[in-house]
């Protein structure tokens, strides 16, 4: 599903969810507690997913059966993995602007010393950047990075988006109790779905 039901979210209000890659999680990572599971393809490069009009088609669709008082106050970019991804980001966030809606972006920022991810960001309204951690140890435990992500990159490219981007920048951190115990249990878990 591309456009989805609004939800309440203490950031954002009424927000509705745009998933902007196809039904099979892509990411850059496969966090040990990701809601979605774990990753059926790790990428770090980006590719086309959606048209633009076919996103733009199916959130016109969607606000058009909303009554006004579920308007959303904003159109946010939370995927099926992980929205910079996806090559075409920042011209359907262009499309999307003709609705007069700020628009958000969900991202774990991996992909921020990517000229091109920064660009299409800096496109959005409202940016949340995922750090759960400054360490790089910690990092590989609990996202379990694709191997071809690097964490100097992805804290630099942190930095300089930080710099550069001009509207609202908030930061996202997942406390993980006990990450040793969970790094075990998921380990056990892919083994057992691997078997
Ligand atoms: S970055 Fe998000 S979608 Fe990707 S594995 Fe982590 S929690 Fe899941």
């Amino acid at each position: 599903m591309i456009s989805f039901s609004s939800i309440k979210s203490r950031r954002l209000g009424k927000s509705l969810g745009i998933n902007n890659i196809p039904t099979k999680k892509i990411c850059s990572y496969s966090c040990i507690y990701c809601q979605i599971g774990i990753t059926d393809e790790y990428r770090s490069t980006r590719a086309i997913f959606y048209d633009p009009s076919v996103i733009y088609e199916k959130v016109k669709k969607h606000l058009s059966i909303l009554k006004e008082k579920d308007r959303p106050d904003y159109l946010t970019f939370v995927a099926n993995g992980k929205p910079t991804l996806d090559i075409n980001l920042g011209q359907s966030i262009k499309k999307l602007k003709a609705f007069n809606i700020p628009i958000a972006v969900i991202t774990n920022a991996s992909l921020l010393k990517s000229s091109s991810v920064r660009e299409d960001l800096q496109l959005a309204d409202w940016v949340s950047v995922k750090i759960d951690t400054a360490d790089e140890k910690i990092w590989k435990q609990i996202n379990r990075p694709y191997t071809k992500i690097y964490f100097d990159d992805y804290l630099s490219g942190l930095i300089q988006f930080s710099q550069e981007y001009k509207d609202k920048l908030a930061t996202e951190t997942m406390l993980v109790n006990g990450v040793m115990m969970l790094v075990r249990l998921y380990s056990k878990q892919q083994i057992l779905f691997a078997g």
